[in-house]
């Protein structure tokens, strides 16, 4: 893995919040968003629950399509739609790192910030890293950092279970 910290958390982030509206729907809060995007600093009341779920939509549409001409085609719309504006910043003594800046609302500065992570995950790993977990009833976007590109499940647990059915039904 030569991803950055950033880009790995802002991935991770990223597909938290796909998963986040597949799983709430119109249930999801302010609260939930805020605690989600928390690192960027807006408070609950500036976070827009039907904002973030155009930016949930727009992020799980770049994959809804296993193929990797159609999920670069749509990332690169939504490098369009986002425009990142990389800033070099140094804060809380962190090495100096990019900061993706918008003058827009917090849905634009945190769907420039994951677009761009996203973008750089599919640059360097490949678009056939993000995957759908294999569970049913789960399907939750995940990011596959596994050595040899095997993974087939969101989590631990998902795969846990799938696992346990299998050996069961063979019981
Ligand atoms: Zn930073
Ligand atoms: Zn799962």
């Amino acid at each position: 893995m030569t991803l950055g910290a950033f880009t790995i958390w802002a991935v991770d982030h990223a597909t938290a919040l796909v998963n986040l509206y597949r799983d709430r729907g119109e249930a999801v809060t302010r609260h939930d968003l805020q605690e989600l995007v928390r690192n960027y600093g807006f408070s609950e009341d500036e976070v827009d629950v039907a904002d973030f779920a155009w930016l949930a939509d727009d992020l799980r549409e770049v994959f809804v399509h296993p193929s990797r001409a159609t999920r670069v085609e749509r990332l690169n719309a939504l490098l369009d739609r986002y425009q990142p504006t990389p800033r070099i910043v140094q804060h809380d003594s962190q090495e100096p790192h990019f900061h993706y800046v918008t003058t827009g609302p917090p849905v634009d500065h945190v769907g420039s910030s994951f677009v761009m992570a996203i973008a750089n995950a599919v640059v360097d790993q490949g678009a056939e890293r993000f995957g759908w977990c294999a569970a049913p009833h789960c399907q939750k976007l995940f990011f596959d950092r596994s050595r040899n590109r095997s993974q087939r499940f969101c989590s631990r647990s998902c795969a846990t279970r799938v696992h346990v059915r299998a050996y069961r039904a063979r019981q």
